[in-house]
């Protein structure tokens, strides 16, 4: 059992809480709006008022926050959590953020001697509320082990990529092939209804041909549903879309995928759309030639 200060009860954060309680873990939270808290005591953690009272006597202090915004309000500045945080403390970001705000993470925590990962997570509310995650972890390796107790309750699988920071770039790759499958779906769907197919038989042969995907699979019954239900928030896909680019940039790599979410995600969210999915941008991509793909 390890006692965890945790910040963050969003989509992803909450779930992961209740299952590090249901491992047997004492956890205490943070969250920036209180209005969380009754659900999250029911599943057995505390909560507390002043952030700084996470830190006493933790083993872990671990947090999911919305963006490089949050890291900086709570983290690195505003609140400057991370330099209250104990020696001997193990703290670890499970958000998906710049690789370059990570960096400043660790230079603050390696300067006060605590040990640090970049941890961000793979999967949605449900793996989330699953514990059926997968984690891709950047940071000392010993620390990676050490800290296993705490992040396979929450993951399907856990992924030790390397040194400090490559956690966060792995996520960054990863959501450049999710940015390219929302792309290709919206793509093809539009193109599909455009020439007279019927959808549930695209969908029926895309989830057994050899270029089927769980995102395929997912988005494309939401679309064809006109349900674009919240699992990851399109506001956060985004921003998700900009950090991949400003990435990428320093090597000249090519994001292409990641500049038509981007112009998707930014006209779904001046749209008032934001808070929907990020499948959304199927619709936006549809709506934009007149083209409705519910069935
Ligand atoms: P979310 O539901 O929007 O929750 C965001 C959390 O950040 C909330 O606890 C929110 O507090 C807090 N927050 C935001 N801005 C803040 C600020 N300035 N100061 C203090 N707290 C602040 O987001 P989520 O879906 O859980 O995502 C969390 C992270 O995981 C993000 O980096 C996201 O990209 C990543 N991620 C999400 C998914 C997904 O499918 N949802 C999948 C993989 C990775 P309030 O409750 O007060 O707003």
């Amino acid at each position: 059992m390890a006692r965890i200060g945790f910040v963050g009860l969003g989509i992803m954060g909450s779930g992961m809480v209740a299952n590090l309680v249901k491992a047997g873990h004492e956890v205490t939270v943070w969250n920036r709006s209180t209005s969380k808290y009754s659900e999250i005591t029911k599943v057995g953690a505390k909560t507390v008022s002043d952030p700084k009272d996470l830190l006493s006597g933790a083993d872990f202090f671990m947090y999911c926050l919305a963006d490089d915004a949050a890291i900086k309000d709570v983290i690195t500045g505003g609140h400057n959590l991370a330099a209250s945080v104990k020696p001997g403390t193990i703290a670890i970001d499970l958000s998906t953020i710049d690789p370059e705000t990570s960096s400043a993470e660790r230079a603050i925590y390696e300067a006060n001697g605590v040990e640090f990962l970049d941890a961000p997570v793979f999967g949605t509310k449900g793996e989330a509320r699953d514990g059926g995650l997968w984690i891709v972890v950047g940071g000392n390796e010993a620390v990676y082990k050490k800290s296993l107790p705490v992040l396979e309750p929450i993951s399907a699988t856990t992924h030790y990529m390397g040194k400090g920071g490559n956690g966060a770039k792995m996520k960054l790759v990863g959501n450049l092939m999710v940015a390219s499958q929302l792309v290709s779906i919206g793509e093809a769907l539009t193109l599909a209804k455009s020439a007279g197919l019927n959808l549930r038989k695209v969908l029926e042969v895309a989830a057994v041909a050899d270029f089927k995907t769980p995102i395929y699979a997912g988005v494309g019954a939401g679309a064809i549903a006109g349900d674009y239900e919240v699992n990851f928030p399109l506001k956060l896909m985004l921003k998700d879309a900009r950090l991949i680019q400003a990435f990428a940039k320093q090597f000249n790599a090519p994001t292409s995928s990641a500049v038509v979410t981007e112009d998707l995600a930014k006209a779904g969210v001046d749209a008032g759309l934001g808070e929907l999915n990020a499948s959304a941008i199927v619709k936006v991509m549809a709506d934009r030639v007149g083209v409705d793909l519910v069935e």
